[in-house]
């Protein structure tokens, strides 16, 4: 079922955000000139809420998405996450951080062509834990991943390859290869965007169902407005800033 009209308003400030930022900047460096691409993003995300952020192609949304999921530092400002700053923490705490807490979902999905699809979902675990305990835990962990592969209806295809799977079962492959390790937070970026409209109708509806059901935390970034709509909140990037969608217009 669709979600509901989503609220183009941002979050009142009463409810105590779960993920946060505060005046995020970020440019990336061409010859001697530095472009800027964030100027000053404030955003807050509820737990359990399902929030999208549109915008234009190179307006910043996956970078945007990468400095809250802590896949790179901003310039400026700060990323929080249960009101503590964790964009400045050492490496290998915000690595550690990011295997546990995030979990990331790709336009071309980003699976391993060489393993099965159970393989690739299992990979989460395998980065996640040491040889030794992987091997002490292996089947537990294969009954995890196997669950989780049903959850997103591809039980028939454990063994395929990704070759051997279309667009859709390859991002329903990622989503289960993200969900795997219970992630509190799932990071999508364009999700849809390499699927017809038709699947990517059924990835929605996928993403819209773990949040209704497993009150799973969403941000997705898309340069669709439609799918964007799908989302309970939208934000819009524009200009390097995040602006409600009346401001946008
Ligand atoms: P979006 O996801 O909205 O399409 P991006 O965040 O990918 O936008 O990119 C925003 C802008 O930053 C674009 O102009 C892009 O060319 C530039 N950009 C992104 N990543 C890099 C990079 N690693 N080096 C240089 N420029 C980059
Ligand atoms: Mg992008």
């Amino acid at each position: 079922m669709p979600a509901a009209t989503p609220s183009i308003v941002p979050m009142q400030k009463s409810a105590s955000p779960y993920l946060a930022a505060q005046a995020l900047d970020k440019a990336y460096r061409k010859g001697q000139c530095a472009v800027p691409v964030l100027r000053g993003v404030d955003i807050t995300v509820q737990k359990g809420e399902f929030l999208s952020i549109v915008g234009q192609s190179g307006s910043g949304k996956s970078t945007l998405l990468h400095l809250l999921g802590l896949l790179d530092v901003p310039d400026m400002g700060r990323v929080s996450l249960n009101g503590k700053r964790i964009d400045d923490l050492p490496a290998s705490t915000r690595d550690e951080l990011r295997n546990r807490v995030f979990g990331f979902v790709f336009q071309f999905y980003h699976l391993l062509p060489e393993l099965t699809l159970l393989e690739n979902v299992l990979s989460t675990l395998m980065i996640r834990h040491s040889v030794f305990e992987y091997w002490r835990m292996r089947g537990q962990f294969r009954d995890a991943a196997c669950s989780m592969i049903e959850k997103v209806g591809l039980a028939h295809r454990l063994k395929h390859r990704p070759s051997e799977l279309s667009g859709g079962e390859m991002q329903r492959a990622a989503i289960a290869r993200a969900l795997v390790g219970q992630p509190e937070v799932l990071l999508a970026d364009e999700p849809t965007g390499n699927l017809d409209v038709q699947t990517g109708r059924e990835i929605m509806s996928l993403l819209t169902k773990l949040n209704a059901d497993e009150k799973l935390t969403i941000v997705m970034v898309t340069h669709d407005d439609a799918i964007a709509r799908r989302a309970e909140r939208i934000v819009n990037l524009r200009e390097g800033r995040l602006q409600s969608l009346e401001d946008a217009a």
